[in-house]
């Protein structure tokens, strides 16, 4: 057998190890995950942009051997966008399958990336299939589609964002295991950067340093706090050439506020963390 396939029924792993995303577990998130797709439950992952959702899902889906259809929502997205719609072809019409049935109908990870941006009316054609019934009916049809062993329901919120303005119903998260996403300890995060950018791990550590400060910042009004991505991106310029103050200035201060004073109070701490 290849050396770089592992044994899934020994290992609990599967598929070619070569091609296995890199993701860092930060708890027990990969277990609890196994167990509820192994049961048929939902998940959601909650957690702040850039904390390693998206890289989460894709690392499960390739561990649980199942193939990742990924929707990205937004307030636009209808539930024909999901489920499907019928297509004029040249003497009629023809149905096509939205991306949620084709997951529903081959068993794979179905991923709702930041699902609170989707209407109400738009999110209720999960219900059905986050619970027994695991089914998902298409009005336009007449058909009933059960889900295919392997489907799993997954939807990623962001609890800090757009809270105000916008929530998912209590009748809708009820039908969801939450997984918390936070940012990982100093030290995960200083090896995901180091390996994600190929910087060294004492700049990897710096990087982190200057995140824990600047997202002290939060509570002197800094609406949205650097995240992992934020960091990977500054050390990738570094790599490149850019000197890590200036990557910083351009990866991490400058796409989380426009606001001088606030610029300012991260430029010095910037500057604190690279004397
Ligand atoms: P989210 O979906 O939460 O917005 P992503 O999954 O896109 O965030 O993560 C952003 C980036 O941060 C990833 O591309 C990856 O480089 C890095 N990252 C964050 N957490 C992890 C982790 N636990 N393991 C590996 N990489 C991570």
């Amino acid at each position: 057998m290849d050396a770089t396939f592992l044994q899934a029924a020994d290992q609990g792993t599967p598929g070619n190890v070569a091609d296995a995303p890199y993701y860092l577990p930060t708890g027990d998130e990969v277990e609890v995950f196994e167990q509820c797709h192994a049961q048929g439950l939902a998940v959601m992952l909650k957690g702040p942009t850039g904390c390693g959702k998206t890289r989460f899902v894709e690392y499960m889906a390739w561990r649980l051997k199942r193939p990742l259809i990924t929707i990205s929502c937004h307030d636009d997205l209808s539930a024909s966008d999901l489920i499907g719609r019928f297509l004029i072809k040249n003497d009629g019409t023809e149905w096509h399958d939205g991306p949620l049935t084709r997951a529903v109908r081959e068993g794979a990870l179905c991923y709702l990336d930041e699902v609170v941006e989707a209407r109400q009316d738009t999110v209720v054609v999960l219900h059905p299939l986050t619970d027994h019934r695991r089914e998902l009916p298409i009005d336009k049809t007449g058909e009933l589609v059960r889900a295919a062993p392997g489907f799993g329901l997954v939807v990623s919120y962001n609890p800090g964002y757009q809270r105000m303005l916008k929530d998912l119903k209590p009748s809708t998260r009820q039908r969801f295991v939450a997984l918390d996403f936070g940012f990982p300890a100093p030290d995960v995060e200083a090896r995901i950067v180091a390996r994600e950018s190929g910087i060294g791990e004492p700049d990897a550590r710096a990087l982190v340093q200057l995140a824990g400060r600047l997202r002290a910042l939060h509570d002197r009004g800094l609406a949205e706090v650097p995240s992992t991505r934020l960091l990977v991106a500054a050390a990738q310029l570094a790599v490149r050439g850019v000197p890590l103050p200036r990557a910083c200035m351009h990866a991490i201060v400058a796409p989380l506020s426009d606001e001088a004073s606030l610029v300012a109070a991260m430029r010095d701490l910037v500057d604190a963390t690279f004397v």
